[in-house]
């Protein structure tokens, strides 16, 4: 059996082959998905031939959600009103990302139900939606595990559980929660784990909760995608946005993002694209569902060239066809790097991802490259000839594709008439001019934006510490109002914090529990969001407060903590003051 799943792997079988539902195939034929993706190749035919579990190494980007999305829909019974499938994901975003693809994979099967449920958000529409008993969930831990305590979702006849981003969802603190839900299911169930690296810990629950596994990995572990070329450009920090503007100028037919590290910035570069009279939009969490939708549908269409981002507000995000992907700012996580330049050089094509960087952080350069195995290019930022040259063949270009339309020709003998005095080359030169003074103009000075080698210095010190340099001085301690009592633990409140605050670049810093309380510490500039999700999302009962500010990681572990006047404070508690700062969603 095995070897013939690798005799028809090695001559690519088409989705028909596959053994899809003619339902299936009409649909994906409609998305315009033509050939399977490597691992569609691998993990399909396994899952309709096998019955053994399956652990599937793969990137994001790689095509896995219709890897496993295709063969679930595929052997759920439709006609049968209850949850057959469970498909756990760290972030509200890919759950939705996944609910929707697997919608839209469903389109033909109208019986089929597919309904996320996340936190973030309130409970009570989602309550409603998992009423209907769908074949489908697509949940994150907490909610689902907030679900199965007030009994709304019964998971007694899931017969698949897909794990997506397992590596994510134990980062953000979620291993417990899992177990907690693995226990919840049947045993004759099948499990699929899809995880972009393989620590110790997701082997562990490989080894604890599967059955006898099959291993599929697609690409090189922990490597980019396989088509995105690394390019750098080196700039003083103030220089990132003319910078930006330059490499944009540079690539006339650009489709891209790109990310900023806050909400803040993305506004504030998109506000000054546009100005700047280029085709762009920003996208962040301050916007409206509704305002989000617009944007996100106006880019897929092409209708803008660039969607300045935040990480988060980009995860619901699916387009195939970027060109660039821009970090304005190199992201804290180097498996943010990893997920951002995925978002280009996808099925088949080749994509670019480009950081812009300053004079200090090429050694962040350096383990990107060490971790992904890849080269990454520094690259000259061009100067104003170079951009102007490439505007001006760029406009001589689409000039010669233009069409050109009947309706001009009778105005042509009046024309030709008023511009007998002029010669051919003065023509060419007004005609050219026309449209490209504005270049011409704006680049006549322009500075040389590169940084002499002498000065780009190996930073001295690490990501972490170097981020925590710059917050120095800048951290809100929280209280929550449970504590050991509650059965709570450092793991279980971070997937708590998480799962109420959903947002990925949010980082948890010291935890610490006693018996009625808990305590953790966040940058004082993301405590508002923080606060203000509790405000909303958090279950009934549960407070938080802010008890004080503090100078630095360091310096809050040593001082006496201001919730040493807690009645609490003197019995046993538990802390993570030995790793100050959390991954977060
Ligand atoms: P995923 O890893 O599931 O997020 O998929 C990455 C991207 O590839 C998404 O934009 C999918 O719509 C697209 N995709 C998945 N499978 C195919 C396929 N067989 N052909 C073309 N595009 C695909």
């Amino acid at each position: 059996m095995v070897c013939c799943i690798f005799a028809r792997i090695l001559r690519l079988m088409t989705f028909q082959e596959l053994g899809l539902k003619p339902e299936l195939l009409s649909a994906i034929t409609e998305i315009g998905f033509e050939t399977p993706m490597p691992v569609q190749q691998q993990t399909i035919p396994f899952i309709f031939e096998q019955t053994d579990d399956l652990v599937v190494l793969a990137q994001t980007g790689t095509g896995k959600t219709a890897a496993f999305g295709l063969p679930i829909l595929n052997l759920i019974d439709s006609t049968q009103q209850k949850v057959q499938a469970l498909i756990l994901a760290p972030t509200r975003e890919l759950c939705i990302q996944i609910a929707n693809d697997l919608n839209k994979f469903a389109k033909h099967l109208p019986k089929v139900r597919v309904v996320p449920i996340y936190g973030g958000e309130s409970i009570v529409k989602q309550l409603k939606q998992v009423d209907v008993q769908p074949q489908v969930l697509v949940a994150t831990p907490g909610r689902l595990l907030d679900m199965l305590r007030r009994k709304k979702v019964h998971l007694n006849d899931v017969s698949f559980l897909v794990l997506d981003e397992a590596d994510e969802m134990l980062n953000m603190g979620f291993l417990e929660d899992i177990e907690t839900i693995l226990q919840a299911l049947p045993d004759a169930r099948r499990t699929m784990l899809f995880s972009a690296t393989m620590p110790a810990e997701i082997a562990r629950i490989a080894r604890n909760y599967m059955k006898t596994s099959h291993e599929i990995t697609v690409g090189v572990r922990n490597a980019g995608a396989e088509n995105v070329s690394h390019l750098y450009y080196v700039v003083q920090a103030k220089q990132r946005y003319l910078a930006l503007k330059r490499i944009v100028d540079m690539n006339p037919d650009i489709y891209g993002i790109v990310f900023c590290r806050t909400r803040q910035e993305t506004k504030e570069v998109a506000e000054k694209l546009i100005v700047d009279g280029y085709n762009a939009d920003a996208l962040h969490g301050d916007l409206s569902q509704v305002q989000r939708d617009s944007v996100m549908s106006k880019f897929r269409l092409h209708g803008l060239q660039l969607l300045v981002a935040t990480d988060v507000a980009a995860r619901g995000l699916d387009v195939h066809n970027l060109t660039h992907v821009i970090n304005y700012n190199l992201p804290d996580d180097a498996e943010v790097y990893t997920h951002r330049s995925g978002r280009t050089g996808r099925a088949n094509k080749k994509g670019i991802s480009i950081s812009i960087i300053h004079t200090r952080e090429r050694n962040r350069i350096r383990s990107l490259e060490k971790l992904l195995k890849k080269e990454f290019t520094q690259v000259p930022v061009p100067d104003g000839m170079a951009v102007c040259k490439k505007q001006l063949f760029h406009l001589i270009n689409k000039m010669e594709k233009v069409e050109v339309c009947d309706e001009i020709e009778p105005f042509l003998p009046e024309i030709e008439k008023k511009l007998t005095y002029l010669e051919k080359e003065d023509m060419l030169r007004r005609f050219v001019s026309l449209e490209f003074n504005r270049f011409l103009e704006y680049y006549k000075n322009a500075p040389d934006l590169n940084v002499p080698e002498k000065e780009i210095k190996p930073a001295k010190k690490s990501e972490k510490s170097t981020e925590k340099t710059k917050r120095k001085g800048k951290l809100v301690r929280f209280r929550l109002n449970v504590g050991t009592k509650q059965n709570f633990n450092i793991n279980r409140l971070l997937a708590f914090i998480n799962d109420i605050v959903c947002d990925r670049s949010i980082k948890i810093g010291s935890i610490e529990l006693i018996a009625k309380a808990s305590f953790f510490d966040v940058y004082a500039d993301q405590a508002e969001q923080v606060f203000n999700a509790f405000e909303k999302f958090a279950p009934n009962g549960i407070r938080l407060e802010a008890v004080g500010t503090s100078s630095s990681p360091k310096s809050n572990r040593k001082k006496p903590q201001q919730h040493k006047k807690e009645p609490d404070s003197s019995k046993k508690s538990t802390s993570n003051s030995d790793k100050p700062w959390r991954r977060r969603r």
